[in-house]
C-alpha cells in the first residue's frame, strides 16, 4: 500500500484543526485527516459563537486578548471583522452577588447595573429577583462559519490537503516519523497535531502518549420563538452570573442554553430532554416570557483538561506528538491565539502567547501527577 508523505498530519477537522493547518502551512506541508464528511461538524458547528474576553481562568483570559487581533482583523481568512456587536448581561440574585464579585474582580470593562436597568436592556427580564447585574459591552458575536470555511480556503491556497471521511483508526512511530492508518490510505509525517476535540485522549491512546485526563461536557441549546412584539436584534446575550442558563439573539429568535455541564464519553451528543426542561424553566423564571415552543435544538461537547486551561504543545514522552487539545468552552475565541502559538512552537517564528502563559498549556504540566497506566 503506498504512503502519502507531509510534513505535518493534523487530526481533527474543526477550527481547533483547521486554524492550525492554515498557520503551518504557510512553511510545511500539511494534511488534514477529518473522521467526518464536513468539517465542523461536531463542537464547533455547535457553538453559541460568542467572544468574551473575560471567560474562563486568567490563563483563557490572556489568550482571548490575544486572538482578539485577528477575530477584529482577520487577514487573509475573511475581509472584514468575524466579530459584530452584542455585549453581555450577566444577572444575579441575592444569593449570587458573590458570585458576581468574584466575577468581576478579575474581569476588565464591566459597567454595573441595577435590575431596572438591566430589565430596560433586555425588557423580558423580571427586574424584580435582580440583586445586581453586569454589563460586558466588549461581548460580541464571532461568524464561526465564515471562519472555519476562511481558515479552510487559506489553508489550501497555501497548497494544504483536507481529507474527509477519514478516522485515523492506528498510529505508530517507525523510522523517525509517524503511520497513521486512515481508512483505506496511509499517512507519514513525522509530526502529528492532535486536535481530535472529545476524542483527542483516545487518539493519544493510539498514538501510545500518556492521556490528560481530558472530560468531555455536554452543553444544550434550544431555539425559542418570541412573539413579533419582541425585537431580539439589539438585546445582548444574557444569563445567570452563576451560569445557570443563558439566552443569546439569534436570527430574530433566542438561543437559550441550560448551561449544562455533564461530563460524557466522546460520541455525537443530542440533548437529554429532562436537562434541556430544567434549564428552560430556570430560564423561564428570571423572564416575563412563557417557552411556548422549541424550534430546533442540540448539543455538544465541551472538552477540559483538569485545570481547565486548554493543552497545548509537544508531549514529553511522544516524540513529534503536538498536542492542540482541551479548550473548553473557548476554543472558537482562543483559535487565531492558539494555532498562531502552535505554529510557532512547531515552526518557529514569532510566538503570540507570554513564557508564562506558554507554561501554563503545556502538556508537561500534568506529567508529574500522572503515571503511566
Ligand atoms: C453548546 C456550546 C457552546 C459553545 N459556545 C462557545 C462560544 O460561544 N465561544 C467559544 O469560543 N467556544 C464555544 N464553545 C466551545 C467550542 O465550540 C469548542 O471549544 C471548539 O469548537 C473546539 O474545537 P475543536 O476543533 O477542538 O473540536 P471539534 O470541533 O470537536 O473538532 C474535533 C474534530 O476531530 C475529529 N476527530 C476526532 N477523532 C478523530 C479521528 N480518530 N480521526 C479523524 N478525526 C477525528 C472530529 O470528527 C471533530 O471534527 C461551545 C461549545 C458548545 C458545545
Amino acid at each position: 500500500m503506498t504512503k502519502v508523505s507531509s510534513d505535518i498530519i493534523i487530526i481533527g477537522g474543526g477550527i481547533a484543526g483547521i486554524s492550525a493547518a492554515a498557520e503551518l502551512a504557510r512553511h510545511a506541508n500539511v494534511i488534514v485527516l477529518e473522521a467526518e464528511a464536513q468539517l465542523g461538524y461536531h463542537a464547533t458547528g455547535r457553538s453559541a459563537a460568542i467572544y468574551i474576553r473575560n471567560y474562563g481562568n486568567a490563563v483563557l483570559r490572556a489568550i482571548n486578548d490575544a486572538s482578539e487581533p485577528t477575530l477584529t482583523n482577520p487577514q487573509g481568512i475573511f475581509d472584514h471583522s468575524l466579530l459584530s456587536p452584542r455585549g453581555e448581561l450577566l444577572i444575579a440574585s441575592e444569593e449570587e452577588l458573590p458570585t458576581l464579585e468574584a466575577y468581576a474582580a478579575d474581569a476588565t470593562g464591566l459597567d454595573r447595573l441595577t435590575g431596572a436597568e438591566a430589565a430596560r436592556m433586555v425588557p423580558i427580564l423580571r427586574a424584580g429577583p435582580i440583586a445586581g447585574a453586569i454589563y460586558e459591552d466588549s461581548a460580541q458575536g464571532i461568524d464561526v462559519d465564515l471562519m472555519l470555511q476562511g481558515y479552510a480556503r487559506l489553508f489550501k491556497s497555501r497548497g494544504g490537503r483536507v481529507i474527509t471521511n477519514a478516522r485515523v483508526t492506528n498510529i505508530e512511530r517507525s523510522g523517525g516519523e509517524w503511520i497513521v492508518s486512515a481508512g483505506a490510505e496511509t499517512y507519514g509525517a513525522p509530526t502529528i497535531v492532535n486536535a481530535g476535540g472529545a476524542w483527542a485522549d483516545q487518539i493519544a491512546a493510539l498514538a501510545g502518549a500518556l492521556q490528560m485526563k481530558l472530560q468531555p461536557m455536554r452543553r444544550s441549546a434550544a431555539i425559542l420563538a418570541l412573539g413579533p412584539e419582541h425585537d431580539v436584534s439589539r438585546w445582548p446575550l444574557f444569563g445567570s452570573v452563576s451560569e445557570t442558563w443563558y439566552a443569546k439573539p439569534d436570527a430574530g429568535r433566542l438561543m437559550v442554553s441550560p448551561a449544562d455541564q455533564d461530563p460524557v464519553a466522546p460520541h455525537d451528543a443530542w440533548p437529554d430532554d429532562m436537562v434541556l426542561a430544567e434549564g428552560l424553566d430556570r430560564y423561564e423564571q428570571a423572564v416575563t416570557v412563557p417557552v411556548t415552543r422549541i424550534q430546533r435544538s442540540w448539543a455538544g461537547l465541551r472538552t477540559f483538561a483538569p485545570d481547565k486551561s486548554p493543552v497545548v504543545g509537544y508531549a514529553p514522552d511522544a516524540e513529534g506528538f503536538f498536542w492542540l487539545a482541551g479548550q473548553g468552552g473557548y476554543g472558537v475565541q482562543t483559535a487565531p491565539a492558539l494555532s498562531q502559538a502552535a505554529a510557532a512552537l512547531i515552526s518557529g517564528g514569532v510566538q503570540v502567547l507570554a513564557p508564562d502563559i506558554l507554561a501554563a498549556i503545556a502538556p508537561d504540566r500534568f506529567y508529574q501527577t500522572q503515571t503511566r497506566s
